[in-house]
């Protein structure tokens, strides 16, 4: 694979971008890994005591390892600060990418409930909030947030005997609460195949009912039915991931016509092996049959990726070149779920940088 010029280079790095499926939980880089730890004494809950020893632990080999990693970090935050560090942490990262706009997943019903650290959601949400106005100041950054529901703490017993409704409807209230600070959006993620969208059918609907949009995880670990699920069961605004709808080309036709926009992950699915290589991962075929397409880091420390090298995956095993790459970035402006206000904005500050471009190669071309 060709190295990008450095011109495309520097292309990607100054584009505006906006994230729509990134977890804080996922993205808190190894240093504050250790700040955290350290903070709370839990130093010997980690197999490492530095950066380079943590980013070894992150290079997993299936999905389960990738949870328990998962569930470690979760553990380590504890109180009020820690929550406002982890989403002003964020923000700086945004700076440093050209990230205008990120809208966090974010799981608050493990804290609060399943792992008893004594946690309320009074904390997390003024934390989060503390954080993310920082954050703004500082950096002039949006973030905006979306509680999602865990699956698999939904099923206790793991697998289908038992399911428990607590974590959707706790989740759902913490939405609700959180719609003055910044929630913007219901999600669900975890392990499809065990914990299948039609259990949650309620809680989504209720959601729905209180004006919330929808932003189901699917067809990342389950196939087709699972993206059919969310999008006629749990009223989806846009799908998390949504790959494997590529299995069935009526669900892809579908997804075009009813403008249902895919939150991709493509470093994500390699790592997971969700698809063997980039070679084999559908993201532009999806794109070239209609159906609306974002890219994601999803979790990127964790993943050794961030947005911008996956806009260099885009370019270098994907073949777009500039124009589709300011397409599929104003798409993530475009599908947002920020007020309007700052949705008008924000495309506008976007569409003004891509003219931007425009006029200087004219004028570097003396035209
Ligand atoms: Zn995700």
């Amino acid at each position: 694979m060709d190295p990008l010029t450095p011109e495309l280079e520097h292309f990607i790095h100054s584009l505006p971008k906006a994230e729509l499926h990134v977890h804080l939980e996922g993205a808190i880089e190894p240093e504050t890994v250790l700040t955290l730890a350290q903070r709370h004494a839990m130093e010997e809950r980690l197999p490492a005591r530095d950066a380079a020893g943590l980013r070894q632990w992150f290079s997993y080999r299936d999905f389960g390892t990738f949870l328990e990693i998962y569930m470690v970090i979760q553990d380590l935050l504890r109180t009020r600060e820690d929550f406002a560090l982890i989403a002003y942490e964020n923000g700086a990262d945004m700076a440093r990418q050209n990230i205008c706009y990120r809208e966090l997943t974010f799981t608050p019903y493990t804290h609060v409930h399943f792992q008893r650290k004594g946690v309320r959601i009074e904390d997390i949400l003024l934390g989060l909030e503390e954080g993310r106005q920082r954050a703004k100041a500082d950096f002039g950054v949006e973030m905006r947030w979306v509680f999602d529901i865990s699956r698999n703490l939904s099923f206790p017993d793991n697998g289908m005997l038992r399911y428990d409704p607590e974590p959707g409807i706790r989740t759902l209230d913490y939405a609700l609460q959180g719609r003055d600070y910044g929630v913007v959006a219901l999600g669900i993620g975890g392990y499809e195949p065990t914990a299948p969208g039609r259990y949650f059918r309620a809680v989504f609907d209720a959601a729905q009912a209180a004006g919330l949009p929808c932003v189901p995880h699917a067809g990342e670990n389950d196939g087709a039915q699972s993206v059919w699920d969310a999008i006629n069961l749990l009223h989806a605004d846009r799908v998390g991931h949504g790959v494997r709808a590529w299995e069935d080309p009526t669900l892809v036709r579908e997804l075009a016509a009813r403008r249902i926009p895919l939150e991709i992950c493509p470093t994500s699915n390699i790592q997971l092996k969700v698809y063997p290589a980039y070679a084999d991962h559908p993201f532009r075929r999806l794109d070239e049959a209609g159906v609306i397409v974002t890219v994601n880091s999803d979790d990127p420390p964790l993943f050794n990726a961030n947005l911008t090298q996956e806009y260099r995956v885009l370019a270098q095993h994907f073949g777009y070149g500039k124009s589709d790459l300011v397409r599929i970035a104003r798409n993530a402006f475009l599908h947002s779920l920020a007020e309007p206000g700052t949705k008008a904005r924000l495309l506008a500050e976007f569409d003004a940088w891509v003219a931007a471009q425009e006029t200087g190669k004219q004028e570097a071309a003396g035209v």
